[in-house]
C-alpha cells in the first residue's frame, strides 16, 4: 500500500505527524513538494531559504532510504496526478490555516475524493491546534492572557521521532532541484532543518539569559529560531518541549505565534481587513515617506538601523519591528498594509499570520485597543539601545557621534551634524511630537 506526504512549510522529518503516521502505516510513502508558481517571486530571501529547506530534507529523506520528490506546478493537480502514477490510495499533509493553504486543502479534498483516495490532514504548525482551544461562548481568543493560560493548561501530543525508513515505491522520478536562486539579504541564514536544529541545540543552554536579554537591541539575545519555525524545519510542539517550562518568557513568545495562528484560522482576512469591528482607519498615502521608511532613510537613526538590519539580514529584531512599525503606522500615519507588504517581502519569516497579527496590533486595528498611543522612538531608543551600539552598527554614517546622542542627530552641533552624509528626519504627518523638537 503506497500513500503521499504533500510537504508545503513544515520541511523536516523530526516530529512531523503526517510523515510518522503513514510510514508506521503504509508500505510505501512518497514525500511530496511542488513548487507552486502561485507562491514564487513574492520574496527572493524566503525563495532561496526555501530551496535550501528543500535540499536538506532531500538529503534526509535519501538517509533514510526514501528522497524528495519535486514537481512544479499547481499543488493539487501534481498531487493527484503523482498518486495516479505510482498508484496512491492516501494522501496526507499539515494542516496550514492561511487563506491560501485553506483553499488548496478545499480543493485537494474535493479532487481526492473524485478520485477515491483518502486525504488526512494532521498537526504541526503549532504547539497546540488552531481551534482546538475555544472561550466559552466565542469561536476563537481574541484576547492573549486568557489564550496563553489556557494553552498552558492544555493537554498536548507526544513529539515523535523522525522515521527510521522512508520506502519509495520503485521507479519514481524525484525531479531535480533547481539551482538555487540568490536572495536580496546578504547576510541572510541558510535554511534547513540541519541548520534549525543546530541552532536549536546552541539555543537552548542560553535560555536562561533570554528574560534579561530579549529587548536589548544590541545585545541580539534571542533565539532566531523564527525562519526555520516558518518554514516548519523546527517542530514549535518540540521547541516548547524542550524549552521546559511552560511559563518561561521564551515559552510564552511561542504562544504568541499559536495565538495570531487561530486568529487568522477564525479571520483569514487579517492581512487584508481590520480585525477589530468599527475602527476607524485614518492613512495617508505618501510614497516618498514609504520609500525613505523602507529605506532606512527617516532620518531617525533607531528606526533606519531596524531597516536596514530587515534588508541586510532578511530578519530584524522584535524590538526594531515595533519600532519601525510605530514609527510608520503613528509618525508617517502611513497604511499598515503598506509595511506589512515591505515586511512581507524581506523577512526570512514572514507569515500570514504573525506579520499581519503583529501589524495589526501596532497599528491599533488589531485585538487589543491601547498599544503604543503616542508612541515615541526617542524613548524606545534610549531604553532598548541605551548606548546607540545598535543604531551606529547599522548606520555606519554615524558611526562617529559616541554613545546615545546618535539617536537624535538633529541635536548635534551644526558643524559636526554638516559633516555627516544623514538626512534630517522625515517631516511627522501631524504636529511636531516633542522627542523631535
Ligand atoms: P524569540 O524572541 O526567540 O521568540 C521565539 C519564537 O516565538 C519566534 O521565533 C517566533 O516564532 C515566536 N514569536 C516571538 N515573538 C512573537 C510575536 N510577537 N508574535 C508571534 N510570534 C512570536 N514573527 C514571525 O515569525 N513572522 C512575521 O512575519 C512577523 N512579523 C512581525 C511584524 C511586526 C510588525 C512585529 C512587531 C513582529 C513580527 N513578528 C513576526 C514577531 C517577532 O518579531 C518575531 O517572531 C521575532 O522577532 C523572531 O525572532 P526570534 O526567533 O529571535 O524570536
Amino acid at each position: 500500500r503506497t500513500a503521499i506526504v504533500l510537504f508545503t512549510r513544515d520541511l523536516r522529518v523530526h516530529d512531523h505527524p503526517a510523515l510518522a503516521t503513514t510510514c508506521a502505516a503504509f508500505d510505501r510513502v512518497v514525500p511530496l513538494h511542488v513548487l507552486d508558481p502561485a507562491l514564487a517571486d513574492r520574496s527572493p530571501n524566503r525563495t532561496r531559504f526555501l530551496h535550501e529547506c528543500l535540499a536538506d530534507l532531500r538529503g534526509s529523506l535519501r538517509e533514510r532510504g526514501g528522497d524528495l520528490v519535486l514537481r512544479h506546478g499547481d499543488p493539487v493537480a501534481e498531487t493527484i496526478r503523482l498518486a495516479g502514477q505510482v498508484g496512491a490510495e492516501a494522501v496526507a499533509l499539515s494542516a496550514d490555516v492561511s487563506r491560501y493553504a485553506r483553499r488548496r486543502e478545499r480543493r485537494l479534498r474535493a479532487e481526492c475524493e473524485r478520485h477515491r483516495l483518502h486525504l488526512r490532514a494532521f498537526p504541526g504548525l503549532t504547539v497546540v491546534e488552531p481551534g482546538a482551544l475555544r472561550p466559552g461562548g466565542g469561536d476563537h481568543y481574541r484576547v492573549f492572557s486568557p489564550y496563553f493560560r489556557a494553552w498552558q493548561a492544555a493537554d498536548r501530543r507526544t513529539a515523535l521521532a523522525a522515521p527510521e525508513r522512508v520506502e519509495l515505491p520503485a521507479g519514481v522520478p524525484v525531479g531535480r532541484l533547481p539551482a538555487r536562486p540568490a536572495g536580496e539579504s546578504p547576510d541572510a541564514v541558510a535554511g534547513g532543518e540541519s541548520v534549525g536544529r543546530e541552532r536549536l541545540r546552541g539555543w537552548l543552554p542560553v535560555l536562561d539569559r533570554y528574560p534579561d536579554l530579549h529587548d536589548d537591541l544590541a545585545g541580539d539575545g534571542t533565539s532566531r529560531l523564527s525562519p526555520y519555525l516558518r518554514f516548519g524545519c523546527l517542530s514549535p510542539l518540540e521547541v516548547a518541549d524542550r524549552a521546559g517550562d511552560r511559563a518561561h518568557p521564551f515559552v510564552r513568545q511561542l504562544c504568541w505565534r499559536d495565538f495570531y495562528y487561530q486568529v487568522t484560522a477564525a479571520f483569514p482576512q487579517l492581512a487584508r481587513t481590520a480585525y477589530r469591528a468599527g475602527v476607524t482607519e485614518d492613512w495617508r498615502y505618501d510614497t516618498e515617506a514609504l520609500d525613505a521608511w523602507t529605506e532606512g532613510r527617516t532620518g531617525v537613526p533607531i528606526v533606519d538601523a531596524g531597516m536596514r538590519q530587515l534588508r541586510a539580514e532578511g530578519w530584524m529584531h522584535n524590538r526594531a519591528r515595533l519600532i519601525t512599525a510605530g514609527h510608520l503606522t503613528k509618525q508617517l500615519r502611513l497604511d499598515w498594509r503598506a509595511g506589512l507588504a515591505v515586511f512581507g517581502r524581506w523577512l526570512l519569516d514572514g507569515d500570514v499570520a504573525n506579520n499581519a497579527g503583529n501589524w495589526q496590533w501596532v497599528a491599533g486595528t488589531g485585538h487589543d485597543t491601547r498599544p503604543y498611543r503616542g508612541f515615541n522612538p526617542i524613548r524606545q531608543a534610549e531604553r532598548y539601545d541605551p548606548d546607540g551600539r545598535y543604531v551606529r552598527r547599522w548606520v555606519p554614517e554615524l558611526a562617529a557621534v559616541g554613545g546615545p546622542a546618535v539617536h537624535r542627530p538633529w541635536r548635534l552641533p551644526d558643524p559636526l551634524r554638516r559633516t555627516l552624509d544623514y538626512p534630517p528626519p522625515l517631516p511627522p504627518a501631524g504636529p511636531t511630537p516633542p522627542w523631535l523638537r
